[in-house]
């Protein structure tokens, strides 16, 4: 028997950073609609599963995730929504596969989920991929669910058409948020406790806008507008095209201490012979400059990227220009992915696909160097002082997590609480996380 009338739900977000804004924001939603998050452990009456589509791993969790929530034991069956890019690139598909999905709802029509619930309680399927002209943002209900660092997505979708990637068909167009609407988010979220701000999208500095005297904006002039709001401590954007680099954001990091020494820019290959063919539109020589400019300005800035291996055609030479590309950035984090056929993508049609054995043999000859890279980033912090924002509860009694400017997990015992900055030096440091004790609390 099927739960016809949700009162509890649970979302589940897989994926990207953008997902986990979306949703924060369908709970928010839910909860207007008086709904409430079902407590740990328990069974929800409502699953969203906010899905990913990036890779055909991540595409097929879906189905074996759908399959986990129908076959727990127990009274009535939940309603299962299924969200996120796998809805938007499968749509009406999903409940064909699995029956005992109810609402498939894509990443711009989200806001129309409390109808969905409805048509769904009255026993129809309902299904809503629409891209809308109108933005999903104004529908949505104030921030609620708010932690002391937050996402702010500014940003979605891609004009970009790299021929490995499903973004710019299942998030749409490339669309900046207005200028207004990002600080009133922004504020709302700082009044609820918010001291980080994490702004978001596809392409994030591609944002583009206009200020409140009618002044076209930039990326770097939102970061500076946000800089001048009391109670805000950190600033960070994520995810970067080198395409999009400007001379006035590359000057944020110098002029704005809120700003975090950190940017996640991706380069994806070394070869300029396998960028041309991903469509990237930059070099290896012009992404080089790029990082060169950035550290001339701010030379203690952590620099991470994303690598594909085994992009169709990638011979042995051009690996290898890629393993010199890293050590020639030297990077402080990275996330490394074997080149995954995305149906519907130009490169999922191209000659010379990369043998799967071989893809293996390179992604792990990558990852080696890269986790060397971040191992020696993090032990060049031990001995020093920095402020950590403390973010969430450790495994141990009395122990806090939280983030060093250079996006660093820094464990710690201390009196001080979820929310504060603290100032903190640090003892010991693995490939994913620091150790430190904390010395003085240097700011609430
Ligand atoms: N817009 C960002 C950019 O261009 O750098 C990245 C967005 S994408 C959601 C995140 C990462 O997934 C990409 O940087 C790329 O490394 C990886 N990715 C995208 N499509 C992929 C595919 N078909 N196979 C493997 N990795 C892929
Ligand atoms: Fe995908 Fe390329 Fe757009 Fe990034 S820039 S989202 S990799 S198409």
């Amino acid at each position: 028997m099927k739960n016809r009338n949700p009162r509890t739900f649970e979302v589940k977000s897989f994926g990207c950073q953008m997902n986990v804004y979306d949703g924060e924001r369908m709970a928010e939603l839910l909860e207007a609609e008086g709904l409430s998050a079902a407590a740990e452990g328990a069974e929800a009456d409502l699953v969203v599963l906010n899905t990913c589509h990036i890779r055909e791993k991540a595409a097929e969790k879906v189905y074996s995730e759908i399959g986990r929530v129908l076959g727990r034991g127990g009274g009535a069956q939940p309603m299962i929504a299924v969200a996120g890019c796998v809805a938007q690139a499968e749509g009406a598909e999903i409940p064909r596969r699995a029956p005992g999905v109810d609402i498939v709802v894509g990443p711009q029509a989200y806001h129309n989920l409390p109808a969905l619930i409805r048509q769904a309680k009255a026993g129809g399927r309902a299904v809503d991929t629409d891209m809308p002209a109108a933005s999903k943002f104004g529908a949505l209900p104030a921030r609620r669910r708010l932690a002391p660092s937050a996402f702010l997505t500014v940003q979605e979708g891609c004009d970009k058409f790299c021929t490995y990637c499903v973004v710019p068909y299942t998030r749409g167009a490339e669309v900046s948020r207005p200028w207004a609407a990002v600080l009133d988010e922004a504020k709302a979220l700082i009044d609820g406790g918010a001291r980080e701000i994490i702004l978001l999208g596809q392409n994030v500095n591609a944002w583009s806008g206009e200020d409140e005297k009618g002044r076209a904006r930039g990326l770097g002039g939102l970061v500076r507008a946000l800089d001048a709001l009391p109670g805000l401590t950190r600033i960070r954007y994520t995810t970067s095209h080198p395409n999009d680099m400007t001379e006035p954001l590359i000057r944020a990091h110098a002029e704005v201490p809120k700003l975090m020494p950190y940017l996640h820019l991706p380069v994806q290959s070394g070869s300029d012979r396998i960028l041309k063919a991903m469509n990237r539109s930059h070099t290896t020589d012009s992404y080089l400059r790029i990082i060169e400019r950035v550290r001339a300005v701010r030379p203690d800035i952590a620099v991470s990227g994303d690598f594909i291996v085994g992009f169709p055609g990638e011979r042995e030479a051009d690996f290898e220009a890629t393993l010199r590309i890293v050590e020639a950035v030297n990077y402080a984090q990275a996330f490394s992915f074997k080149y995954s056929p995305r149906p519907g993508t130009p490169a999922a049609e191209m000659d010379e696909q990369v043998p799967p054995e071989m893809m293996d043999d390179r992604l792990q000859r990558l990852q080696a160097l890269l986790r060397a890279q971040q191992l020696a980033f993090n032990q060049a912090q031990v001995g020093r002082r920095t402020e950590v924002l403390l973010e969430r509860p450790g495994r141990k009694a009395g122990q806090l997590i939280g983030k060093s400017p250079w996006l660093q997990s820094v464990h710690l015992e201390t009196q001080a609480a979820i929310g504060d900055l603290v100032e903190v030096e640090i003892l010991s440091a693995g490939p994913n996380s620091l150790a430190g004790a904390a010395s003085m609390r240097t700011a609430a």
